[in-house]
């Protein structure tokens, strides 16, 4: 052990002894207990992931595929139990499937709506007039 590491410098301690000795293990959620960002997730420096619940993804089932974020099962923002975790995509791209799919054919597409239709028809008629 170096001097550094007994004087309780900590940056040169493997990232999963820093990470894990700041969760409080219980048998239903694992609390972090280290720094919070301004959205209540857990932060850890000295991380590629600097989330908490993303490092511990990373730290038990291996790096976070790109694009993808690490989200809970148990909406517990400081929680960084790997199976309350799984993996997500953002909102966004949630949001945009919807369009694109299943609501672009049916019924509630904007295109369908009386509002709009009735626009349709009136610029038409104006067209023929
Ligand atoms: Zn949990």
């Amino acid at each position: 052990m170096s001097k550094t590491y007994a004087h309780g410098h900590n940056a040169r301690r493997p990232l999963a002894d820093r990470f894990w000795e700041k969760v409080r293990r219980s048998d239903g959620c694992w609390e972090w207990t280290g720094a919070l960002d301004h959205k209540e997730y857990g932060i850890i420096g000295g991380s590629p992931e600097k989330q908490a619940h993303r490092c511990a993804w990373a730290l038990y089932y291996g790096a976070v595929p790109e694009g993808k974020l690490v989200l809970h099962r148990c909406d517990n923002r400081k929680c960084v139990r790997p199976d309350h975790l799984f993996l997500g995509v953002a909102q966004d791209n949630t949001d945009d499937m919807i369009l694109k799919g299943r609501n672009a054919t049916g019924d509630r597409h904007w295109t369908r709506l009386p509002q709009h239709r009735a626009t349709v028809l009136r610029v038409v008629a104006s067209m023929h007039r």
